[in-house]
Formats: C-alpha cells, structure tokens, sequence
C-alpha cells in the first residue's frame, strides 16, 4: 500500500480531551476518531488492528471448539422481560422507539437472544454440548466513557454463550474458554491474569476476569507475581479431555489472584511478601459460569436420558476487542509513538523512500516492496515527498515491527537500513537478504 493513496490522518499536536498514553497515540496515529461521546470511527489502519486482534480471537475460539454465528444488534424488549433484566438492567441500556411505538433497545449483551436461537431448535442431550460465539458491537451507556475505546460506549465485543446438560458439562465448557483466553492473550503479546471475579448484574457463581496490570487500569487487583512466569497451554492442547483441560485451569487458580469485589485481605496476607502484587489492572476478558439463570426463566429445556426435560446450563464469555487495541498500545509504546506486537501490526514493514523522485531510490522501493510482498508480508510504503524526519517521525508513531529505509547513498554501497521498532536496532542489509532478515 503506497502511503500516498493511503488515509491516514496523523496529528502532530497531543489532542487535549486524551488523558492517557492509548488514546493519545491512537488519536495522533490515525488509529480512531471521535464521533460523539465514547463513540468511534475506526479509521482504516485501526480497522487493520482491530481485525487482527479479531483474527486471533477467532483461531482460538474455533480451536476450543466454539461455532461463530451473528446475532442481531437491535433486540426486542420483551425478551428481555422474559428473563427479568428489562427493567433490572437500569441506564446502561439504550432504550429505543421504533415508529410503532414498540421498545427496542441497542444490545449491550446477546444472552436473551442466543438462548431464544438455542430454545428454537435443541430438544435433547444428545445435540449438547454447544458453544455459539458472535464479534459484534455493543452499546452501553457509560455514565463516564473515557480514554477512548478502553472505555467507549459503542464497542466490540466478543461474547460466547455455552449449552450443557448439567453443571459438571458446564464446568469443562468453562474450562475450554478459560484455557482459549490464556492463549488468546499471549496471542495479542499480552500478559493477562485470571483473577477471581463477582458476577455483577449477569449473576452466577464462578466468574474469572482477564487481567492486563497497567498503570492506567481501572480496576484495583491482588495476586501473587507467580502467575506472571505461568506458561501458556501449547496449540496442540486437547480441549476434549476432561481432566487434562481442569488440570490446567486448577494450576491457573492454584495461587491469590482477585480484583477488589472478591478481595479478602486474610488470604492475600498468606501470599510470601515479595510475591504480594497490589497494582492496578484493565478487565480485557470476564468469563461466567451461571447455571439455569437464562434458561429457566425462558424455557430452555432439553430432554435427558430419562426423556425428562431440564433447563440447560449455560455460561458467557466476554473479550472486549476494541478495548484490547487500546490495552495493547498502553502495553507497548515509547516516546516515539506504539510498538504493534507482530500479531497484531496493521501492517509489517513500512517502508522509506528518502528521495521521492530520484530514479535509481523509486525503482529499488518498488523493487523492495513486491519481493516483500511476494513473501507474504504487508507493506505501507511512505512515497510521499517530505522531509526524512517527517518521515522516520510518521514511521515510529504508527508503529509498523519493521522499518526499511532507502535512500541514494545507502544503494550507492548496495544496501539499505533496516530498523526494528520495538528494539531500535538498525542494520546496514543488502536488498536480497531483507526478506529472510525480518523472517
Ligand atoms: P467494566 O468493568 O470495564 O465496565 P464489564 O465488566 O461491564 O466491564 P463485561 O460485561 O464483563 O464488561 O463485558 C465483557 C468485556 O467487554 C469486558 O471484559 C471488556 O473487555 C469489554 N467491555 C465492557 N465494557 C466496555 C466498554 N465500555 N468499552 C470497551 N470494552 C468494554
Ligand atoms: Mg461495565
Ligand atoms: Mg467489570
Ligand atoms: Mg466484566
């Protein structure tokens, strides 16, 4: 992609509305522009980000044996008086009118709808468990939206809704999105701590909030440092095995970790000094075991062995990717602007002409661009004519893993700068080799 024909409109100025690093380098990168209160326009190389974070979520998701559909954004508010939260749900809810007068509202969660599509079509044990997750946006009133997408009121979210016979099903269903968010995660080059959680208005009884420690967090967090050097579960993991899967989650939950809801100071005081961690933290994922709350009200029942129908037990599981963009810039940047892991990099390589105009440069960028590109890797190409220092300035805010620079001088001796963001570290390389340098 030639930067030229490109749309990405930078600030040089630090808009004065961000209080925090994310949404500061997210507005100057081009990353997002405000519309309205906490809401948003992702602007195309946000848009790259945000489908990345996505992609992963998506592997890992259909990897522990979840099944993507789509639900709708706008719901019907008498589902929602089936279950009793219409009215319980309170102002978080946006509440809307159709033209005949009939009250709908602008989805802040799916469990109402995704137990009518189940109710609809599932009569026996025999067709659970299932696992249906959707990536849609959410609206939710915030009464203070702030710091740009970590808190927004319009925001993706992926939530996963989960159907079995009874509650030891439930349990191992819980273990499967348990074990896909610790590698979700890592995925994203994130370190997020399974912390013990309340239920709040979803309600239930086993709930575990994702945890990313960051100074700006807004949640206040205890646990035990040993988690930080806990290794992730492998790819390979086998998410049909039943002891395998507790085994892991037990090990997860082996030590302290709790935000301030369920907090007990007696315990966390049995945490070894210098292992205590009292620090703040974002809530990037929040997973729910919550039993029949949804379906019996609403009449989601199965057929067991004996042909006696029972409610089917159910669980959520949230991940905030429009969140997680933000949580990932707050974890990853310096003074020059962000650090995109590779995972998630809107593109690979950006790629610097120095000389716009002068032949021999022009040809080897071009030269340059389509032997990355022929190796898979995705290019921005600043073509643009500005100074350098414009230029490596542009470069360094948006992020890209790698920057390769090329200029007359450097061709002049055969070579060409290849920079890696995150490091700094800079290497004079000949043009042929570049491809299996970043590899
Ligand atoms: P918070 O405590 O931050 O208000 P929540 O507990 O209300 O979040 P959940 O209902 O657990 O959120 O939703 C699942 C996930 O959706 C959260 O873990 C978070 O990643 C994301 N999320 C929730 N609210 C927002 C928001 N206002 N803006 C962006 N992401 C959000
Ligand atoms: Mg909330
Ligand atoms: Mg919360
Ligand atoms: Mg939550």
């Amino acid at each position: 992609m030639r930067l030229s024909r490109y749309f990405l409109p930078t600030l040089r100025e630090t808009p004065k509305e961000a209080e925090i690093v994310s949404h500061r380098l997210m507005l100057r990168a081009g990353l997002i522009r405000q519309e309205a209160a906490g809401i948003y326009a992702w602007l195309p190389l946000g848009l790259r980000v945000l489908n990345k974070v996505c992609a992963v979520i998506r592997e890992e998701q259909d990897r522990a044996g979840a099944v993507e559909l789509l639900m709708p954004t706008v719901q019907s508010a008498d589902l929602w008086r089936e279950s009793g939260r219409y009215d319980a749900y309170g102002k978080e809810m946006l509440r809307i009118k159709d033209r005949h007068d009939r009250e709908i509202l602008y989805g802040p969660t799916a469990e109402e709808v995704v137990t009518e599509i189940f109710r609809a079509s599932v009569r026996s044990y025999k067709d659970l468990p299932k696992n249906l997750y959707q990536i849609s946006w959410k609206f939710r009133d915030e009464v203070r939206p702030r710091f740009g997408t970590m808190r927004s009121r319009e925001f993706l979210m992926k939530d996963a809704y989960s159907f079995d016979f009874d509650q030891a099903g439930a349990r191992h269903a819980y273990n499967r999105m348990f074990v896909a968010y610790l590698r979700t995660f890592a995925g994203l080059g994130l370190k997020a701590i399974p912390m013990r959680a309340d239920t709040g208005p979803i309600g239930g009884d086993l709930s575990h909030e994702f945890i990313i420690l960051a100074k700006t967090g807004e949640s206040e967090v205890f646990c035990d440092r040993a988690y930080l050097d806990f290794p992730i579960p492998p790819a390979n993991t086998d998410f049909e095995d039943v002891a395998a899967l507790q085994g892991i989650v037990d090990a997860w939950t082996s030590h302290y970790a709790a935000t301030d809801e369920m907090h007990e100071a007696d315990a966390f005081a049995e945490v070894p000094e210098a292992d205590r961690l009292a620090a703040r933290g974002i809530e990037v994922g929040h997973i729910f075991y919550f039993g029949t709350k949804y379906s019996e009200p609403m009449g989601a029942k199965v057929a067991g062995p004996d042909g006696i129908e029972r409610p089917v037990h159910m669980g959520s599981y949230g991940i905030g990717p429009s969140r997680l963009v933000a949580a990932i810039v707050e974890a990853s940047h310096d003074e020059g602007g962000i650090i995109w892991p590779d995972a998630v990099a809107p593109f690979d390589v950006a790629l610097i002409n120095l000389k716009v105009g002068d032949a021999a440069t022009d040809d080897a960028c071009a030269e340059i661009q389509a032997q990355l590109e022929a190796a898979n890797l995705t290019v921005l190409y600043d073509d643009r004519d500005e100074r350098p220092g414009a230029k490596f300035a542009t470069a360094d805010l948006i992020g890209l893993p790698w920057q390769v620079v090329v200029g007359p001088k450097g061709l002049a001796d055969g070579k060409i700068e290849l920079k890696r963001r995150a490091g700094g570290e800079r290497e004079a390389v000949a043009p042929v080799d570049l491809v299996t340098r970043i590899r």
